[in-house]
């Protein structure tokens, strides 16, 4: 069934729609807003349940309007609004219950679309899309939310397991280079791809999962992607021979602040699209601390860490003698019967004087903040990426998804940081944040503002 698109005396309406995760509504509504100043009616198809975190946290209503023909529509992510979506919830849940649910959801918004919608611009993970678009003769987009790396190494683990190099035998060397990922072959160890591939079910239903969203993502009429090319270049070269029309149109929350400071000046307030409370008492203490003095810490929207863990980053922070900002999500430490609870209000305590530990942070401010030095990161794409603008160099602690290719690339090809994967243990901790904070400060300092000024021309000549 079309719908008629023929009259185009209207702006051209598109409808964005992200997997209900933080880091996917994060650049999803960057890029919605840069479509919003470009002219474009858009419409944000969120779950309810992230709609109602949205809402709780952020000025919501003022996108409409700054944006006029920006609106909010809301559908079910298949959940109860009281699940606590924790852990790898989406990938156990997605095939059973998320994808039919959120499928039938899709349909009945874009039948009933006023106006018309012209193309969708769909979360690359959320395939099912293609096969409504396709139905409803609506154009569509794929905008893959991770890295442009860990798309190829997902793409190409078929041509992995088909060459032999997968599965990974458990007693072998993790450092063994895998060869045939077209452009990794002399850094890609078998430690770097996801961890996935570390099982030796080659049938495992995540590593099947995620190589048929991906392969189905180049099927769409383009792909779109959150990079840059100086930044991805060689990759996505390779990305190109399967599907002509790639689009790196990244960093994005660097373009729509571009964007934006251009109009209306550096001090414009812009949105924040978190879905937890911002604790910004962090900024007044980061402004008494000496330039590129502290480390910030933190692990993003999904990772958790175990009490043990933590513990061991805390030590290591403290030995190392720099100062440090810990960001510890609610419910993120898993603890034996709520120990993880304890454990936070604990190292706050005895931390007083050299850190400073809160729930949830407004990551872009600290990033760019002059008192950070430097960030111990999950390397979650978004977090990379927001590093790498801020030109700070990063100690990476890669824990599932794109995060073990992109630390590799981090810290191998790029240069600009350290790779501490598969270890958590403090005196390692304590001496990379020494090496970066302290012994190697101007060499990482040196790399990490060389790549962000190379990655700001790009911004202003896109
Ligand atoms: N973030 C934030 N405050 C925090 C931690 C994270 O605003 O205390 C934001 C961060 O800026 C990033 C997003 O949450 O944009 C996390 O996305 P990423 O892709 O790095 O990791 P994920 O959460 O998907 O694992």
């Amino acid at each position: 069934m079309e719908q008629d698109r023929s009259s185009q005396s209207r702006p051209p309406h598109v409808l964005v729609f992200p997997l209900p995760l933080q880091g996917h509504i994060n650049s999803m509504i960057k890029l919605a807003e840069l479509l919003a100043i470009a002219g474009f009616k858009l419409t944000f198809l969120n779950s309810h349940h992230n709609h109602e975190r949205l809402v709780k946290f952020n000025n919501i209503a003022a996108h409409s309007e700054r944006y006029p023909g920006f609106q909010f529509k809301t559908i079910t992510d298949g959940l109860p609004l009281n699940h606590p979506r924790s852990g790898s919830w989406f990938l156990d849940m997605f095939e059973d219950t998320m994808e039919l649910k959120m499928k039938e959801s899709l349909r009945e918004v874009l039948v009933n679309s006023s106006p018309p919608v012209d193309c969708i611009i769909g979360d690359g993970f959320l395939g099912f899309a293609l096969d409504v678009a396709k139905e409803l003769g609506i154009p569509i987009i794929f905008f893959r939310t991770s890295s442009p790396c860990c798309f190829w190494v997902y793409h190409s683990i078929p041509d992995i397991i088909q060459a032999g190099e997968l599965p990974i035998n458990g007693s072998e060397d993790m450092d063994r280079l895998i060869t045939t990922v077209p452009g990794m072959e002399t850094y890609l160890r078998c430690r770097d791809l996801p961890t996935f591939c570390r099982k030796l079910d080659i049938e495992d239903s995540s590593m099947k999962l995620v190589v048929k969203q991906t392969r189905k993502s180049l099927q769409a009429d383009a792909l779109i992607l959150n990079t840059a090319e100086e930044l991805d270049g060689p990759i996505l070269s390779q990305i190109r021979t399967k599907c002509p029309r790639v689009y790196a149109v990244g960093p994005l929350h660097a373009q729509l602040n571009t964007r934006l400071n251009a109009k209306h000046g550096e001090s414009y307030d812009h949105f924040s699209n978190t879905l937890w409370e911002v604790d910004k008492s962090c900024i007044f203490w980061l402004n008494k601390q000496p330039n590129r003095s502290v480390i910030y810490v933190s692990f993003g929207s999904i990772t958790s860490t175990s009490r043990e863990q933590l513990v061991e980053l805390w030590y290591g922070l403290l030995n190392s003698k720099t100062k440090f900002l810990l960001v510890v999500r609610p419910n993120s430490v898993i603890g034996k019967d709520g120990e993880g609870e304890d454990v936070e209000m604990e190292l706050m305590e005895k931390s007083k004087d050299r850190g400073y530990i809160v729930n949830w942070a407004p990551q872009e401010a600290v990033l760019n903040h002059p008192a950070i030095g430097g960030f111990f990161t999950h390397n979650g794409w978004n977090s990379t990426l927001e590093s790498i603008v801020a030109g700070v160099p990063m100690i990476c602690w890669p824990q599932f998804a794109d995060q073990h290719v992109n630390s590799r690339v981090v810290s191998e090809v790029w240069k600009i940081g350290l790779d501490m994967k598969d270890v958590c243990d403090s005196k390692i901790v304590e001496k990379m944040v020494n090496d970066v904070m302290v012994d190697r400060k101007e060499e990482f300092a040196k790399s990490a503002s060389e790549m962000a000024k190379e990655d700001k021309k790009e911004i202003k000549m896109v």
